[in-house]
């Protein structure tokens, strides 16, 4: 496993904030980017994890963040077949 991460995978922010610990010690995180509210479990892939390694096409900067103010909405259920 990788050395854990400080940087935001998705926007570079330096705030990460400790969300949660694996039941058995040691073994994963879940961290919180404070300013883009991206969530990562550590043991997730380097894509996923890392600055370096995330997808160009997602990655974010703070005008981006500023300018994403709608919110997808959830479809409606597809009917029973
Ligand atoms: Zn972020």
């Amino acid at each position: 496993m990788s050395a854990p991460t400080t940087l935001c995978p998705r926007c570079a922010h330096e705030e990460v904030e400790h969300v949660h610990a694996s039941p058995v010690p040691g073994v994963w995180d879940v961290l919180q980017c404070a300013r883009c509210l991206y969530m990562w479990r550590t043991s997730e892939p380097a894509r996923r994890t890392e600055r370096d390694a995330y997808p160009e096409s997602f990655r974010m900067t703070p005008e981006d963040i500023a300018a994403a103010t709608e919110v997808p909405t959830v479809p409606p259920l597809r009917p029973a077949s």
